[in-house]
């Protein structure tokens, strides 16, 4: 079981923070070299996001703590990709729900509250903002916990570990009398709160693609999380639809994310989150099997993405 292992989404109402968040992570967790010059906005260069003026795609990132890998799978920015949110949040092990200190909860924080916990994860409450000076993080966690029972949270769930947080001035603490030091705090929470994700890897191979991705070199990349069983490249697979169609492909190049960069390797094994290419025919929602054991995962409905509020 990889132990060493957390995948995690970070899930927030649009300018609570999730940005500059990640980009703090990725900062304080030295996944930068020292030449690298560092963009002022990491996650938002993606030309179709531009043009488009929305996250449509997930741009996932992955940083070292100690040990531990925590692969950060990024979450649309958009509440009209609901299908898409609840996807994410079933290939992740916890969210971290963000919030601002000033703003509170908001609908697209519901929204994404909603699936999560319908996904049966306990979140993480991350109260962000806390340096505006108009910050009011102690009511804000009250509206949090509100909000938790008002969608029906189960016990478990409405006892969740906050987090009050700077993303901006790079420090969390988990309470506010701590004094403000560095990210060790939340990262130390996730260790803690957010369990490994489970999956044997002597099992058949069984990975869901969550996501589609595209690469100028080698094309449409599936990226899913390896539910069980391992993969390489090279592998003979069977690429398995919802609709029941199978088809068997070959693994062209795995990949894992570490940083803001894709590295390829060799293997991969239950519990970690890939992007493969070479499939050409992948799509959201399939499974990928091994050819002695074709047995597909269920998994949500993709065809209908929910319109979850109006701006
Ligand atoms: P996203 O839409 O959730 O990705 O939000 P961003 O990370 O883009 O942040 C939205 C705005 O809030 C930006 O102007 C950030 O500089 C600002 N911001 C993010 N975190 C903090 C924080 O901890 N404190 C303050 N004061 N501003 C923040």
């Amino acid at each position: 079981m990889p132990k060493n292992l957390r995948n995690i989404a970070i899930v927030a109402h649009v300018d609570h923070g999730k940005t500059t968040l990640v980009d703090q992570l990725l900062k304080q967790c030295g996944f930068f070299r020292n030449n690298q010059v560092v963009p002022e906005r990491i996650l938002d260069n993606n030309d179709l996001e531009k043009e488009r003026g929305i996250t449509i795609m997930s741009k996932n990132t992955s940083i070292f703590y100690g040990d531990t890998k925590i692969n950060i799978v990024d979450t649309p920015g958009h509440a009209d990709f609901g299908g898409e949110v609840e996807r994410i949040v079933k290939m992740v092990d916890g969210v971290l729900l963000l919030v601002d200190a000033y703003e509170g909860p908001m609908p697209q924080t519901r929204f994404v509250l909603k699936k999560a916990l319908q996904a049966g994860l306990k979140p993480l409450v991350v109260i962000n903002k806390i340096d505006r000076p108009d910050a009011r993080p102690r009511e804000v966690v009250d509206e949090v916990l509100e909000l938790f029972i008002d969608l029906e949270a189960d016990d478990k769930q409405l006892d969740f570990p906050v987090i009050y947080a700077s993303a901006k001035a790079g420090y969390a603490k988990s309470s506010l009398d701590d004094p403000a030091v560095d990210m060790k705090p939340l990262l130390d929470a996730i260790l803690k709160y957010i369990p490994a994700p489970e999956g044997n890897p002597d099992q058949p191979l069984q990975m869901v693609i969550s996501s589609i991705d595209y690469d100028p070199y080698v094309g449409r990349i599936g990226i899913g999380k390896i539910c069980q069983g391992q993969i390489h490249k090279g592998q003979e697979v069977v690429i398995c639809n919802p609709q029941g169609k199978a088809e068997k492909v070959r693994v062209n190049t795995l990949y894992v994310f570490e940083g803001l960069k894709r590295t390829e390797l060799e293997a991969a094994f239950a519990g970690e989150i890939v992007a493969v290419s070479g499939l050409e025919g992948i799509n959201i929602g399939d499974t990928l099997c091994s050819p002695e054991n074709i047995a597909p995962v269920d998994f949500v409905d993709i065809e209908e993405p929910t319109i979850a509020m109006n701006f």
